[in-house]
């Protein structure tokens, strides 16, 4: 059941893909989800496809840029704060190595070594890469590994992109008459398998994460159904 042990003893590599491979699930889910809304939305105020081709292109332009440019700011600040503790490392290994040193068997110990143990891998660590040595254990970071906020950026954009496609080829493809089927009918069943996927790369039960993540979609549409729907029929 806990997966994410098995992951660790494979060291950080396999943990960050898998949590790469998640952040992708969870972005394609949102193109999906915000894409279908507005489509649906759409839907049911006109059954023009000329229309319905310009909102969900627009709602998946503007989704994928937003997702882009949040990423690229969250990801940014985290790496500037990162940076920063990294510097303030720096000038601490430099002016009080004995402190560090010590800090660095401290924290050791409270991790379960013996105080014999902690000092002698504090001290190898330290002859290594003191930098890095502080960077992984006192805050968690490795300094050579640092997310890059384009990355970041463009794998948010990609992944609502490939998500928000889903809904957007499923309403204007069909004929009018079974468009909304097949687009409902779609879509629920791409957020059975990015609700599955999700929670089985975070190690959680599927079954409760695909019925929370349908019944999520399932509302998304029929509130901005019967929205345009009014609106359609009010002639607005
Ligand atoms: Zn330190």
């Amino acid at each position: 059941m806990m997966e994410p042990t098995h992951d660790e003893a494979h060291g950080g590599a396999l943990g960050a893909r898998l949590n790469w491979l998640r952040a992708a699930v969870l972005g394609a889910n949102d193109g999906i989800v915000s894409t279908a809304g507005l489509v649906v939305g759409v839907a049911g105020a006109t059954t023009d496809r000329g229309t319905l081709l310009t909102a969900g292109l627009a709602g998946l332009l503007a989704g994928s840029m937003s997702m882009a440019a949040g990423e690229y700011v969250s990801v940014s600040t985290q790496r500037d704060s990162e940076q920063a503790a990294l510097a303030l490392e720096r000038r601490e290994l430099r002016e009080q190595p004995e402190a560090e040193l010590e800090e660095l068997a401290e924290i050791l110990e409270q991790r379960g070594l013996s105080p014999d143990v902690a000092r002698e891998a504090a001290v190898q660590l330290t002859a290594r890469d003191a930098l890095r040595a502080h960077a992984r254990v006192e805050l968690g970071i490795d300094p050579d590994e640092l997310t890059n906020p384009w990355h970041a950026a463009w794998a948010s954009f990609l992944a609502f992109t490939v998500g928000a496609l889903l809904p957007l080829l499923a309403i204007v493809l069909p004929p009018a008459g079974v468009r909304l089927p097949v687009t409902v009918a779609s879509v629920l069943a791409a957020l059975v398998i990015t609700g599955w996927s999700s929670a089985r790369l975070g190690a959680a039960k599927p079954a409760r994460a695909v019925g929370r993540n349908v019944v999520g979609g399932a509302l998304a549409m029929g509130v901005t159904y019967a929205a345009g729907a009014l609106l359609g029929a009010a002639g607005v």
